[in-house]
This record gives C-alpha cells, structure tokens and sequence, in this order.
C-alpha cells in the first residue's frame, strides 16, 4: 500500500490536463484552491496506515490474499458491506468533506458482477479483462474515479436521438486494437486526485443506442482528457491566505467536468461494448452502491456538524436551554437513522452469481432518499442553534487588524472564558458545511449525487412489490374476489 505521501507524489507525476478560471494548471498538486480536496483522498491513505483504524480501513484482497486498502476491495460478505459503511464515516469524521474515493471502489463492485454476467450470456471476456485492472488497482494502491453522469441534453430523447450525438459518451471509432470515443461526464467527484478514471453508462438502454453501451478505464492523463474544474461556493477564500475564514482550511471536495475529445482505448481496458441490455444493471448497481455510501460519509459529516453545533451552543452560553437539547437530539436522531440505512442494506446484502457481494438495492434507495432530505434538516437546525454570526463575523483580516482587533474580540465574544476566536472558528465550520464548499458534498450533492431524488422513487417503486402487500391486505380482511 502507499502511503498519503507516496500517493500525493504520484498524482504529481501525472500529466493532467486541468483548467481553471479559464487557465491551464501547471501544478495543481500545490494549487490552494484544489489542495484541500488532494488531502481528503489522502486521509483514506493517511488512517490506513494508523493501527487503530487497520481494521476498517485494510482487509485480505480475494485476488492476491495481500492486504490491501479498503476503497479498493471487492466485497465477499455482508460484513465486508458493513465495514465499507462504517470505514466512510470514519473518512467522513475525519476530513468533514468529500474524500471521493468511494466512486471507483462503487464502480469496481458494479463492473465485478455486471461483467461476470454478461460473459455468461455472450461469452465475452469482459471479466478476465476487468480482474486484471482490479489486480493492477489493487497492487498499485491506486484511485480510480467512477464516472457515469452524461450530460444527457434534452431529457426527453433517448441518447441516439439527440440533436447533438456526443451528449451521451459514445464510441466513435471501432478498431482491432480498441475504440475511440467521444463525449464528456459531468459532476466528476475527485477526478483530478485520481490516477484512473472508470467509464460507466448513464441510463439504461436500447438496441439503437449500441454506441453509448461502453463501459472502459483509462489513465486519468489520457492523450485528449482533460477537465475544467467546477466552481464552490466561497472557493477562492482559499487564496486569501486567511485560514480562519475557511472553517476547513485543510480537507475538502472537488468536482469537475471531463472531457473525452476523441480518446483512444485499448481493447483489453474495454469492459462493455454494444451490451444495451446490461447498461441498466451496470447503472442500478453502481447507483445502488453509492446510495449505500452515502449511509457512511454524510453521517460522518453530520457527526462533525453536531459537534459543532454543540460547541457553538457552548461558546454562546446556550447549551442548557431544553430547546437547544432538543435540537441536538432532533439531529442526532436523523443523523443515526441515516446510518441505519446504510447499515440495514449491507446486513441485507446478498451474494451476486460472480460471488461479490450487492447491497439490498431497496433499502439503499431508501437510505439515498432520507438522504436528499435529513442533512438539510440538521443544516437549518444548525444554523439555528448557531446564530447569525455565521454569516455576519467580519474577515480574519480585521481580527488580526492592531486597531480593529481588539474591538472584534471585544464584542464577538460570547462566555467568558472562550476565546472570540474560537468561538469564531467554530462559526465558519458550520458555515463552511452549510454555505461553503463543503455544502457542496454534504448538502447540494445529498440532493442529487448518487441520483436525484426522482432516480431513488422510481427504484423503490420498483422493488416495493405492491402487489404483494396487496395480498397480505386481502388475506387478513378475508376478502375473496
Ligand atoms: Fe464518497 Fe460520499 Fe464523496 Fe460519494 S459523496 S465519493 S460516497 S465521500
Ligand atoms: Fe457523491
């Protein structure tokens, strides 16, 4: 395994094509917009290394029987399952951020049993090529960033109908030796702190739609790859230099566009070419993968949001007021509830015929679905118990400032006792989590990463089997039809 220094050199080593505010990156390793995101992916390195976290963190690889760090596994049991949930909320306590690790570790699972079966059904040799990636990921410590979210252009048309044929990555070429393909993967989590990237499709799909059915890996500084990173709310504090103001001044997220202009791939990293018919299956399980993440990571990030929710009552002088209690409570409960699911579908696991392990695919859409909602309740009931200042506290510059300084820890000072600027501290955490660049993991992206809202509905109503209840219903009111 590498080490979180090993690994940040390694990213440095690439030659990837990055852009931001319009310019090409010649270092974006020490970039102090983009660095906190390289440290969170480095935690993952980072506690793997720590005895007291080898447990969650590092497990027996089924490939190699070497050990290996968790994000890289392929799941044999329901504890493997569990273990993954409660190794992200650990990453999730630790970095208070997006740690992006989990999206390749999600696509590895997916494409492990996806494979398996369509080799069964068109005796392809998908699967063979897949584990030999796997065994290079595995032996190399390396992260792998899972992409599947297409552009998708207008909603209502299918990929190959759309005005635009690139809306949807697709293969434009077929050769002996590979493809080329073209098209773009929006909301890219972590993929500039990534050594591969992992091409899934988007949607499910039709016989038409052969083109855009390609699943690949690819080396992340790929000849005609390159990415545009996307903008957070409060991004450039990072370069005023003044760590107080941030909140989290060392871990963060990132997200970015990527673009394939045109991008060769040799046949052995092609993983699904022309399949429309398990495009679905592909999509549902990774989905389903990443909605049991979430179980994991949000609820790591609310448990450092609570905290500081409590501290912020304490500096004020307010953690004796029942209502302030209760509030906590109120968001230690939604919290848990949370983690429930994201247990309850790992313990509820089951053997897929490749012989890895798959969430229940009902109760991780459930959990994604508390997931789109909890964290915003637990944001608005932080910044209540928190209060304006949050949002009002002037710069670190003028607490700093010889004559405004003293007024600021003056009359921003809450109990006796505490200093003002921890009390200010403290603030900006909970404004970074709640308006800052950290809402970008843990509000905005509860919403719609892992699938929006409506993705999750349309799978529990899949699964609910109403018809059966309906049964049940009959059976106890003795009805006879
Ligand atoms: Fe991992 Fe959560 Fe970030 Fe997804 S959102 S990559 S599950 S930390
Ligand atoms: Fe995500």
């Amino acid at each position: 395994m590498m080490t979180g220094d090993q690994y940040v050199e390694s990213i440095r080593k690439m030659k990837m094509r990055i852009y931001m505010f319009g310019e090409k990156l010649e270092n974006p390793v020490d970039h102090p917009i983009l660095r906190p995101s390289l440290n969170s992916v480095k935690a993952t390195y980072d506690l793997a290394e720590k005895p007291e976290y080898q447990d969650l963190m590092t497990v027996t690889s089924h490939l190699s029987g070497k050990p290996i760090n968790r994000f890289c596994h392929i799941h044999h049991s329901s504890e493997d399952l569990i273990k993954k949930v409660k190794m992200q909320r650990l990453c999730g306590q630790k970095t208070a951020a997006c740690f992006q690790r989990c999206v390749g570790l999600d696509a590895f699972n997916a494409e492990f049993s996806t494979t398996f079966e369509m080799d069964e059904k068109y005796g392809t040799d998908y699967h063979k090529r897949f584990v030999k990636f796997m065994q290079k990921v595995q032996d190399e410590d390396l992260v792998v960033d899972g992409a599947m979210t297409d552009p998708k252009g207008d909603r209502g048309l299918s990929p190959s109908q759309q005005a635009d044929p690139d809306l949807y990555l697709r293969a434009v070429e077929y050769r002996d030796d590979g493809i080329v393909v073209r098209g773009a993967k929006l909301h890219q989590t972590g993929i500039c702190n990534s050594h591969e990237v992992l091409i899934m499709p988007t949607i499910a799909m039709r016989p038409e739609d052969k083109d855009y059915a390609v699943s690949f890996a690819l080396p992340v500084d790929t000849e005609g790859v390159f990415m545009i990173i996307g903008r957070q709310s409060c991004d450039t504090r990072k370069l005023e230099g003044c760590s107080l103001d941030l909140g989290n001044s060392q871990f963060g997220g990132v997200e970015a566009l990527v673009i394939f202009d045109n991008v060769f791939v040799p046949k052995e990293r092609i993983f699904m070419l022309g399949e429309t018919d398990f495009a679905g299956m592909l999509v549902e399980r990774f989905a389903g993968y990443h909605r049991q993440s979430y179980g994991g990571c949000k609820v790591g990030v609310g448990d450092v949001l609570i905290g500081a929710a409590a501290l912020a009552a304490d500096y004020n002088g307010a953690q004796k007021a029942s209502h302030v209690k209760d509030k906590l409570i109120e968001m230690t409960h939604l919290n848990e509830t949370l983690y429930a699911c994201g247990i309850a579908c790992s313990a509820e696991g089951g053997k897929t015929r490749s012989g890895n392990y798959l969430i229940d695919l009902m109760l991780a859409n459930v959990c994604k679905q508390n997931v789109t909602r909890f964290p915003y309740e637990i944001t608005r009931l932080a910044e209540d118990i928190a209060g304006g200042l949050m949002v009002t506290a002037p710069s670190e510059k003028d607490f700093r400032h010889p004559e405004l300084g003293p007024y600021i820890d003056k009359y921003l000072k809450g109990v006796a006792g505490v200093a003002t600027e921890n009390r200010l501290k403290v603030l900006r955490l909970i404004e970074n989590l709640t308006l800052g660049t950290a809402a970008v993991g843990y509000r905005t992206e509860s919403m719609h990463g892992a699938g929006s809202p409506q993705a999750q509905r349309i799978m529990i109503a899949r699964q609910g089997n109403t018809e059966h209840k309906k049964k049940l219903a009959k059976a106890i009111a003795k009805i006879k039809e």
